[in-house]
């Protein structure tokens, strides 16, 4: 099992050099550890087993139990993401991963854009507050909140944006009305306006929640959508935890 995720997960970063932190690092180069590494051993032997990246550090906190999947899926948007790029938060609900891709893509010269959807009005008022109190920037700058299903994400992302992320957290607005949830029938019509907007290199990161009714029909979809997907020009993986059957699943979608 092991095996085969790190076999998916290499093929994630198959380019030669890889975005980390914003800075682009050669899978050659002499340390490709940032100063967060917590394997400093690493560090002395390129050769070492343990000479890993943030990629492979990601992956093994996640199959210790140790990383929940919405870190590892703010790792790998980190990984894949630099200062003054474009990307969706396709459920921006109470507004965490909108202010995670600010972070990740805003820079101080008004480069860098976030556009955010989602049906229930709270759940973007939500996100407004959030980013307020958590950031300095000039928001109208830098985020575009919009209170629209996202299988409509065309109908406001300009056509020339250059998307690099596109990350979905499905489920229910944590706090809010459990009754209002992703479904299958506008999510599958998302995905698709998804894999068309999102640049090549880039990536769809959905977060699908099984727990609620209907949560396992959504990823039934989710999956059958990923496995459609043409091999020559995606490549599609899912971190799952087989003894946590009720556990958050990361679907992650790269095109290459
Ligand atoms: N990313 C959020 C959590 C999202 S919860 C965070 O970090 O806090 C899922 C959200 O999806 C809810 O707020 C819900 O209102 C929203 N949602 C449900 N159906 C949607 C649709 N068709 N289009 C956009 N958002 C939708």
């Amino acid at each position: 099992m092991a095996t085969l995720l790190f076999r998916s997960w290499q093929s994630l970063k198959s380019p030669t050099s890889l975005r980390l932190g914003g800075r682009r690092l050669s899978h050659h180069g002499t340390c490709p550890l940032p100063s967060r590494c917590s394997y400093p051993a690493a560090c002395s032997s390129s050769s070492s087993p343990a000479a890993i990246g943030l990629e492979a550090e990601t992956l093994l906190g996640f199959i210790s139990g140790k990383m929940k999947a919405t870190e590892v899926a703010h790792l790998v948007w980190k990984s894949i993401l630099q200062k003054g790029d474009c990307a969706i938060d396709a459920t921006c609900g109470n507004g965490h991963d909108s202010l995670a891709l600010l972070r990740m893509i805003a820079d101080d010269s008004g480069h860098g854009f976030v556009y955010a959807f989602d049906i229930q009005n709270s759940a973007i008022e939500s996100t407004r507050s959030l980013l307020e109190e958590s950031t300095d920037l000039d928001l109208k700058n830098y985020i575009n909140l919009s209170l629209l299903c996202h299988s409509k994400i065309e109908d406001v992302v300009p056509k020339d944006a250059v998307i690099r992320l596109m990350a979905f957290n499905l489920g229910y607005l944590p706090g809010g009305d459990k009754g209002i949830i992703t479904i299958a029938e506008t999510t599958l019509p998302a995905l698709q306006a998804a894999s068309r907007v999102v640049a090549s290199g880039g990536l769809i990161s959905i977060l699908v929640y099984v727990g609620h009714p209907g949560g396992r029909d959504e990823l039934e979809a989710v999956q059958t959508f990923a496995s459609n997907l043409p091999t020559e020009s995606w490549s599609c993986c899912k971190l799952e935890r087989l003894n946590r059957p009720a556990a958050p699943i990361l679907v992650l979608l790269f095109k290459k």
